[in-house]
């Protein structure tokens, strides 16, 4: 018999999942209980707890999906739409395109905004688009567009979509835990993440939280979420404290011991601190980027710290330097997707990841490789 072990290590650069500290590998070994064991509802109690704090919000329903970022994404928007509904939704990369595909799937009436890829909305283009169209139930953008590097500011938005009767749901896939995402103080109603890229755990669970404007369009919903496995109002009788916990399905219980010990970390290093070491340790990359003849692809001004994309010098084809990189130096970086395929390298400096020994590392066979 061959086996496929055993795996080798990598050094984690890609736009996820990211390294995951040994702490968080360790926790994922503890005894396996049964999902309604109380020891197990208190790892569950304490990691939604948590997760309060990191998305920065007092929202009683804040509790991780058992599945990946694209589970969150679709249990978001499920929840808060119904077919018929108008959405708007800002398109500027890939992930704002899965949000409109979804919608489409549940029988939304989809209103895209476009915009260049790598390129931000400026607030005031949503605001009139929403304008015409203030019967729209959802505005939705994404906070940090993996797939090109830009980072969307969310605050003006906020404010305007909280005194219309249209929800504000944002990805938060690739910013909690890196930059700040304040849920409360910038007035978002859903925000959904991944556990496997600034929080630094395997893929497998994904945040997810919802306002009291959100739960109460979730309570006069006319028919039931048009999906059983991420309808949160069945969620709500197993995740919610002081509930009588009823089975819904079967919780990941070691993920769970996993987000639960990357979210002390978290909290051990203190959000401010985490977001000033993302915020050092990529600007420090692009600018070293930069100096080697590489091309920043996101708009000046709006470039995440902890996701880079640059095109090669000199046009160089990025697919051969990526598989040398992954061959020669255990290295993984992402490519481009969409119109920058081909061209671009995304570099993600992400949770465990971010600190300059990557750096260093990633730059001297950079310069290898490109020599
Ligand atoms: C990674 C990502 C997703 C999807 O998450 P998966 O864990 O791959 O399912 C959604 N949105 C953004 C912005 C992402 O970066």
């Amino acid at each position: 018999m061959t086996t496929p072990f055993p795996i080798r290590p990598r050094l984690l650069l890609g736009p996820g999942p990211s390294p995951v500290a040994d702490r968080v590998l360790e926790a994922l070994s503890r005894p396996t209980v049964g999902h309604l064991d109380p020891q197990f509802l208190a790892v569950m109690d304490d990691v939604n707890e948590r997760l309060r704090r990191t998305f920065g919000t007092s929202n009683a329903l804040t509790f991780p999906v058992s599945g990946t970022g694209s589970a969150a994404q679709e249990a978001a928007l499920a929840n808060v739409v119904e077919p018929g509904d108008k959405v708007v939704i800002g398109v500027n990369g890939v992930f704002g395109g899965r949000l409109a595909e979804m919608a489409r799937r549940m029988g939304c009436d989809v209103v895209t905004v476009e915009e260049e890829w790598g390129r931000v909305f400026s607030p005031d283009r949503l605001i009139e688009v929403l304008g015409r169209h203030p019967d729209a139930r959802v505005l939705a953008v994404v906070h940090a567009e993996t797939s090109t590097g830009a980072w969307q500011p969310l605050e003006d938005l906020g404010t305007y979509v909280s005194g219309t009767d249209t929800l504000f749901l944002v990805d938060t896939v690739t910013s909690l835990g890196g930059v700040p995402v304040e849920v409360d103080r910038n007035r978002i109603d859903v925000a959904y993440s991944g556990t496997q890229k600034c929080l630094g755990v395997p893929p497998g669970l994904a945040p997810l939280t919802f306002s009291h404007r959100a739960m109460a369009r979730i309570r006069s919903r006319r028919q039931p979420c048009q999906s059983w496995y991420l309808d949160a109002a069945l969620l709500a009788a197993y995740v919610g404290e002081g509930s009588e916990r009823r089975y819904h399905h079967t919780a990941p219980i070691n993920m769970m011991y996993a987000l639960h010990e990357g979210l002390v970390a978290v909290e051990e290093e203190g959000l401010e601190a985490r977001y000033g070491r993302h915020l050092d340790v990529g600007r420090r990359l692009q600018a070293e980027l930069v100096e080697r003849g590489f091309e920043l692809f996101a708009q000046e001004g709006h470039r995440l710290p902890q996701l880079t994309a640059a095109a090669l010098p000199g046009g160089r084809d990025e697919a051969p330097l990526r598989r040398a990189l992954l061959d020669r130096f255990d290295i993984e970086v992402g490519g481009g997707l969409g119109p920058a395929k081909g061209r671009i390298w995304r570099v993600g400096l992400m949770g465990a990841g971010a600190t300059h020994e990557n750096v260093d590392r990633l730059l001297a066979a950079i310069d290898e490789l490109l020599d």
